[in-house]
């Protein structure tokens, strides 16, 4: 099939309502966004890459980084590192403190940003530099520099107090070994690095092809580990309206604030789609329905 006409219809049917949603505004430097983007980038796992509309912009990748740290917490730790994360999706907001109290600190997912800090936390303590892996590891993926936007990173530090208020709460429980601040440091760097659709589409590309580097062919991760994290993607990436996407698209996916989501076609593709106007759940509006159209029009899903 060929798939750029599919990549450029998309864009086109979608173009008369580029600027519905809500761009994030609780921080500060996403505000100023403009909503009226869409970017689609969609590599393949013999390796022929599509593009479509803004898909070379950078934007804030926000919490599709956490689909990166796990991967590198993963990597590291092997199976402890569900001694102090769960594999349930939560039924709450991303940013919830509610169930962490009943759950004696433990978060439910990686995704959730209980469970990115608990997994960023996890990295600071066996990473020489958990800031350079993560930037090591982007970079390497995409064939291209990843660096951090140290303006969003400030901006997050110094709006982000339900962030800090998670990262205390775990560490009243026992359940993070580092200092808040520096966690805290880490999470808000990972959160604030800045890549295309198409950088961001070839970074996803272990993840459908058993685990392997897109460029190099060696292990990212294990196929099994690469299995799991799709699973991950599926139940727990898309904040609280997993089921939705699993209804409505049937592709493992992960969403962030800035507007992007990273998907993942098992044994087949990997895409990503940003546009900044988000839903009231937080996932991308515009991003959502342009996966949904993916999905019509190429009969493309995991179902
Ligand atoms: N940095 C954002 C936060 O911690 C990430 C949120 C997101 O993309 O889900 O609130």
């Amino acid at each position: 099939m060929d798939l750029q006409p599919v990549l450029d219809d998309i864009v086109a049917t979608l173009e008369p309502q580029l600027g519905a949603g809500k761009v994030a505004s609780y921080i500060p430097a996403l505000a100023s966004v403009s909503p009226r983007r869409l970017g689609i980038a969609l590599r393949t796992r013999e390796g022929a890459e599509y593009r479509a509309g803004d898909a070379n912009t950078p934007f804030s990748i926000q919490s599709v980084s956490k689909l990166f740290t796990l991967t590198l917490a993963m990597r590291h730790l092997g199976d402890t590192l569900w001694e102090r994360i769960g594999r349930e999706p939560s039924g709450n907001p991303f940013n919830s403190l509610v169930q962490l109290e009943s759950e004696q600190g433990v978060p439910r997912n990686p995704f959730i940003n209980a469970g990115a800090i608990a997994v960023a936390d996890r990295l600071v303590s066996c990473c020489d530099s958990a800031r350079a892996d993560i930037l090591a590891l982007l970079s390497s993926l995409s064939g291209e520099t990843i660096v951090f936007d140290e303006e969003v990173a400030a901006s997050e530090a110094s709006s982000g107090f339900r962030n800090i208020a998670l990262a205390n709460f775990m560490k009243s429980f026992g359940k993070l070994d580092n200092d808040v601040a520096q966690v805290l440091d880490f999470y808000f760097h990972q959160c604030s690095v800045a890549m295309s659709c198409v950088q961001l589409a070839r970074a996803a590309a272990y993840l459908c092809s058993d685990g392997r580097h897109p460029l190099t062919g060696e292990a990212v991760v294990t196929e099994r580990q690469a299995r799991r994290i799709n699973a991950l993607m599926l139940t727990c990436g898309t904040y609280d309206a997993a089921g939705e996407f699993a209804f409505r698209i049937g592709l493992p996916c992960k969403s962030g604030v800035g507007g992007g989501i990273v998907a993942v076609l098992p044994d087949t593709l990997s895409l990503c789609v940003w546009s900044p106007g988000l839903d009231e759940t937080g996932n991308s509006l515009l991003g959502m329905k342009a996966l949904e159209l993916f999905v019509a029009r190429t009969g493309l899903s995991v179902f």
